[in-house]
């Protein structure tokens, strides 16, 4: 039978976290019972470094529940490597593996069904969303743009699918090959390959707290996503600068035309205009060479993606697979 590893990144969630345990536990507690999975499998929480309960909550339960386990950041290092690194702690452990928010809003009754998927011969199994209803109007625009981009870019994602899935021991071997510091699993993921299928579920209200993805860092991760996937950005640049050099090339030979036959060219606006377009083009030129140079900058520095402060895995109840 298979041990399933369920690992749910965590940053500031006190409020929400407790009955996510709760629930967590009961759908552990059922696949275990009707013998879909291995009893000593595992809801591993990674506490991304919160300022909050969120860690002795996650230590009080680990306590009194063998199921439940966690490891602890030295501080905020981001819900991707929060997901690595709970994968990277389990891979030995596990054979199959589930990621999940903290916040309920995926719809947990979809695990059985990616256990089931994956007995069917799936290695990888995507939770995505049939119905974004519950997200804003604004966040639902935002995100079908993003995802129509990273497409027009090239980046293979199964839309609507968020960091919500189920993987293999040896897709998990494989994703862990990645060992770029940017991450974007949505992106990486589908690059692992092996047969994989799609189950959907209704996402839901966040069950307590706030989002810790405000727009800003929705942005920033839109962005991430798009550059560390694609040099399109840089192309983009290239084709209008082309297009603009064409344009003055023409406009000088004009130009010098006009002097000939005695026409001087007048005309200080349409100089104006053409000097703050090219200027600014070219701020966005160099800022955009500017984000992949420190793309570079922080992949050659190679620094861990995380630093463990505790780790209640190490516990010996959990060597005996490897012993
Ligand atoms: N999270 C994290 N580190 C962070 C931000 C978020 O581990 O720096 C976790 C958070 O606790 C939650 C998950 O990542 O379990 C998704 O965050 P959230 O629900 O706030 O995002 P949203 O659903 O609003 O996009
Ligand atoms: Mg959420």
């Amino acid at each position: 039978m298979k041990r399933l590893m369920i690992v749910v990144p965590a940053y500031n969630e006190e409020e929400a976290l407790p009955k996510t345990l709760d629930v967590l536990d009961g759908v552990l507690s059922d696949l275990i019972e009707t013998n879909k999975v291995d009893k000593a499998s595992k809801i591993v929480i990674v506490n991304d470094g919160s300022a909050d309960k969120t860690w002795s909550i996650i230590e009080d339960a680990a306590a009194k529940n063998d199921h439940i386990s966690g490891i602890n950041f030295s501080r905020n290092y981001g819900h991707q490597n929060a997901l690595i690194a709970g994968l990277t702690a389990t891979r030995d452990y596990g054979d199959i593996f589930v990621t999940i928010d903290a916040d309920l809003q995926d719809d947990v009754n979809a695990i059985p069904k990616m256990v089931a998927e994956n007995a069917n011969g799936f290695d990888i199994v995507y939770g995505a969303r049939n119905s974004r209803e519950t997200d804003s109007a604004f966040k639902r625009g935002t995100a079908e743009m993003f995802y129509k981009i990273m497409g027009k870019l090239g980046v293979e994602m199964v839309p609507d699918s968020a960091d919500y899935r189920l993987m293999s021991q040896r897709a998990v071997d494989h994703l862990l090959e990645f060992k770029e510091h940017n991450l974007f699993l949505r992106g990486i993921v589908p690059r692992v390959g092996f047969p994989s299928t799609v189950v959907y579920y209704a996402r839901k209200e966040r069950e307590a707290g706030e989002s810790k993805y405000p727009l800003k860092k929705m942005i920033n991760f839109a962005w991430d996503g798009i550059t560390s996937f694609s040099v399109a950005p840089m192309r983009f640049i290239l084709a209008v600068g082309i297009f603009s050099m064409v344009i003055a090339v023409g406009m000088m030979i004009y130009a010098i035309y006009r002097e000939l036959t005695g026409h001087t060219v007048a005309g200080w606006s349409s100089l104006m205009v053409s000097l703050w377009f090219i200027g600014g083009f070219q701020l966005i030129g160099i800022s955009i060479l500017g984000e992949y140079l420190g793309k570079i900058f922080n992949e050659v520095k190679d620094r861990p993606r995380y630093v463990i402060q505790d780790n209640l895995l190490s516990n010996q109840d959990f060597d005996d697979k490897q012993a």
